[in-house]
């Protein structure tokens, strides 16, 4: 970590207009943001369950609980009433998940933190690029955690990075990323080292190197292209996809926010394992984003035992592809084959 880190977290700061911070996975970003509030054994955090399990790994990695929550049909954002009834003494942050693009009601979900006292760590690894009521996701709130890793909306490779304006904890993350380390950060970008330290607390190796960040800085440059890329190809899906009956889509505003992934809903009734297979065998990988975490032995707890909406979303969710190297040419392959499909399965 040196000088191409400092570089693409300047870019970066402008992107966004606050303080950044570059780690090596989005991961981390979470993990570390938890500790650098203060958060870890017995403290509880408040997460939708439908997100991927790097969401909850990073709290648990902080020896704090993830209490699972259900979400919102409409969006998959985190639904607060749900949440509610799980605050206890114990609460002390909720983590947002921008769910494919996405972001829930921010403004609904910061005065649910005011109202109990809880710090928001927003979970945007799925959100680079997006806005919420004409503002970039990362450019307000809490504090903001970001994805570089090779299938988000811009890449390191590897790599992530945490955007807040609270100095305190982003000079507490700075220490925690270089193993607690004190003040490296700013010796690093002179070129020189800490050989003469003192380290306060359990820290971390999870600093960006200078290859992930090189890659970074030329991919933010791209990233216009890139998000004009990723909008048009999701635009062309809903456009195909509403008229066909059996399928539902999540209705979304491109014009507003960059689609990390394009799910959909397949009614029950069609078998979606069988409506995989069938598209796979005709060259279409598809994903399902994601078994609620919940369900996971690691994570399995007695109240939450059923989430509603949750469960009901997760039997239908189907995600097609969605990437920069699509043509409009395949997305009609993927509706046209899809479509047959669920016809002869009527
Ligand atoms: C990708 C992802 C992360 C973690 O990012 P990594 O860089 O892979 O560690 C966290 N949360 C969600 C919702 C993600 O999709």
């Amino acid at each position: 970590m040196g000088k191409e880190v400092q570089i693409f977290e300047k870019n970066l700061s402008e992107f966004f207009g606050r303080d950044v911070a570059c780690v090596n996975t989005g991961t981390s970003a979470l993990q570390l943001s938890l500790q650098a509030t203060g958060i870890g054994n017995d403290d509880e955090v408040l997460v939708q369950s439908l997100t991927y399990v790097a969401s909850f790994q990073a709290i648990s990695a902080t020896g704090a609980k993830p209490i699972a929550c259900d979400i919102e049909v409409t969006n998959c954002s985190i639904d607060l009433e749900d949440a509610k009834k799980r605050i206890t003494s114990k609460t002390k942050a909720i983590m947002p998940v921008h769910y494919s693009g996405q972001p829930g009601e921010l403004d609904k979900i910061y005065k649910f933190a005011q109202n109990y006292n809880l710090r928001v760590i927003e979970d945007a690894a799925h959100a680079f690029g997006s806005t919420f009521k004409n503002q970039k996701i990362g450019s307000f709130g809490d504090i903001v955690c970001f994805s570089f890793d090779g299938i988000k909306n811009i890449t390191s490779g590897e790599g992530g990075c945490i955007v807040s304006s609270d100095k305190k904890v982003m000079n507490r993350v700075n220490d925690l990323r270089l193993l607690g380390v004190e003040r490296d950060t700013e010796k690093r970008y002179s070129g020189g080292r800490s050989w003469d330290f003192d380290v306060q607390e359990q820290g971390w190796r999870y600093h960006m190197s200078n290859i992930m960040a090189a890659i970074g800085i030329e991919q933010l440059k791209r990233f216009p292209e890139i998000s004009q890329k990723r909008k048009s190809l999701a635009k062309l899906y809903d456009s195909r996809l509403m008229i066909y009956p059996h399928i539902q889509i999540f209705k979304k505003d491109y014009d507003s926010i960059v689609p990390h992934i394009y799910p959909i809903l397949i009614p029950e009734v069609f078998n979606r394992e069988l409506v995989r297979r069938q598209l796979l065998e005709n060259g279409i990988q598809t994903g399902i984003h994601y078994q609620p975490n919940h369900w996971l032995t690691f994570y399995k707890d007695s109240n939450t035992a059923f989430l509603p909406n949750t469960e009901k979303i997760y039997k239908g969710l189907l995600t097609l592809p969605l990437h920069c190297d699509l043509e409009e040419e395949d997305i009609h392959y993927v509706v046209d084959t899809l479509c047959s499909i669920v016809r002869n399965l009527e």
